[in-house]
C-alpha cells in the first residue's frame, strides 16, 4: 500500500501515522518529494482496513497494491481449478452445459425437459425448488418435493443436479438431494450463509449480485474458500444498468478479468442476463468465444405456461440448435464439450 500525505502535513503528523502503522506490524519505506511526502507500507494488508487511514486528517490518498482476496487469487495458484461433480469436470479445457427449467413444477415437466436437454448434450440438470421471487404472491417453488423430483430425474438421465439454496437451515436437505448448491444473485453477500458453505465440501456455484463489483464477488468466493471449501464456481448472470432492452446487462468482460485474477471456473447465465429467449443463443456464443467454462440455460417445453421465467426459457428445439452451434464453436477454441 502507498500513502500520499497532504501537502501541508507536518513532520509530527507523518510520524504519527507511520508509528501507527509500525505498531500494526508494517514496515515503512519513505519517499520524500519536493512537494509531497509519499511512503510505501510493506506487510500483509489482507486483514487491514486501508480506508481507516483516512481518519488521519493529514492523509490525502491510500493506494492499495495487493488484492484483498487470497485463496481465490491466481497469484497464489496458477493452475485452473477443476471441480468434479460425479462424472462431470468443470473448468480447464471443458465446456460444461447446465440446462433445465427455472423452477421444478412437476415430475412430468422435469422429465420431459431433462430428457430433451440430455439428448442435446447437456451435462448438468438445473431446477429451482426454493425460488427467490420479487413478489410474495408468485410461485415460490415446490420446496423439498421439488428437490426430490430433481434428484430422481437427474439420476434417471445420469445428470448431476444444481439448485438454488436460499437459507442455511436448508443445508441438510440440500446435502441429501443436490450436487451443486447455487447461491443466487440476491444472496451473494449473505455472509452468514457463505460462512456455512465454507464448512462443506460440496461444489458451490456463486452468482454475481446484480449490483456488485467483480472484487466484491471474488471476496464472497473468498468467504467460502477461507472457511475451507475450495469447490467454488463463479457465475455471471448480468448486472443492473440503465439499459431496458435486456433484463440485465451481461458483463462479458468478467470472463477475461476473472480468468486473469482467479483460478476458479466461470459459468455464464445468458438466460437471466437477457430476460428474452431470442437473445440467449447470441449471448451464449459470445460467452463461449470469450473463454467461459460453461453455460447455465433455462429450458422449458411449454414456456408460455412456465411458473417462472418463461420469457427467457428456450424450447428444447432451440436449445438443441444452440448446442450444435456451441459444439462447432468449441472446435476452433481450446475447449471440449463432452
Ligand atoms: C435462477 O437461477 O433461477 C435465479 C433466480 O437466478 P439469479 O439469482 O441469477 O436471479
Ligand atoms: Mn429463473
Amino acid at each position: 500500500m502507498i500513502i500520499k500525505m497532504k501537502k501541508q502535513s507536518t513532520p509530527e503528523q507523518i510520524e504519527k501515522i507511520q508509528n501507527h502503522l509500525r505498531s500494526k506490524g508494517f514496515e515503512i519505506h519513505d519517499s520524500v518529494g519536493t512537494t509531497y511526502h509519499i511512503f510505501g507500507v510493506v506487510g500483509d494488508t489482507g486483514s487491514f482496513d486501508t480506508r481507516s487511514l483516512y481518519a488521519f486528517e493529514s492523509v490525502e490518498s491510500v493506494i492499495r497494491i495487493q488484492e484483498p482476496f487470497k485463496k481465490v487469487n491466481r497469484k497464489l495458484k496458477n493452475e485452473d481449478t477443476l471441480i468434479k461433480v460425479k462424472k462431470v469436470t468443470i473448468g480447464g479445457d471443458n465446456l460444461t452445459i447446465m440446462a433445465g427449467p427455472c423452477s421444478v413444477e412437476s415430475k412430468e415437466q422435469v422429465d420431459v425437459i431433462a430428457k430433451a436437454v440430455k439428448e442435446s448434450g447437456a451435462h448438468i440438470l438445473r431446477g429451482g425448488a426454493y425460488k427467490p421471487r420479487t413478489s410474495p404472491y408468485t410461485f415460490q417453488g415446490l420446496g423439498e418435493d421439488g428437490l426430490k423430483i430433481l434428484k430422481d430425474i437427474g439420476e434417471k438421465y445420469d445428470m448431476p443436479v444444481v439448485s438454488e439454496l436460499m437459507d442455511k437451515d436448508h443445508i441438510p436437505l440440500f446435502l441429501k438431494y443436490v450436487d451443486i448448491f447455487q447461491i443466487g444473485a440476491r444472496n451473494m453477500q449473505n455472509f452468514a450463509l457463505l460462512k456455512e458453505l465454507g464448512k462443506l465440501d460440496k461444489p458451490i456455484m456463486l452468482k454475481r449480485g446484480f449490483s456488485n463489483t467483480i472484487e466484491e464477488w471474488l471476496m464472497s468466493a473468498e468467504y467460502i474458500m477461507a472457511g475451507g471449501n475450495e469447490n467454488v464456481i463463479l457465475c455471471e448472470r448480468g448486472i443492473r444498468t440503465f439499459e431496458p432492452y435486456t433484463r440485465n446487462t451481461l458483463d462479458i468482460s468478467t470472463i477475461p478479468i476473472v480468468k486473469k485474477l482467479s483460478h476458479l471456473p466461470v459459468i455464464i447465465d445468458p438466460s437471466h442476463a437477457a430476460g428474452h429467449w431470442d437473445l440467449v443463443e447470441s449471448l451464449s456464443m459470445a460467452s463461449i468465444a470469450g473463454g467461459a467454462d460453461g453455460l447455465i440455460i433455462e429450458v422449458h417445453h411449454e414456456p408460455e405456461n412456465a411458473l417462472s421465467d418463461g420469457a427467457q426459457s428456450l424450447k428444447p428445439k432451440k436449445f438443441d440448435d444452440l448446442m450444435k452451434k456451441a459444439s462447432n464453436l468449441t472446435q476452433v477454441l481450446d475447449k471440449k464439450i463432452s
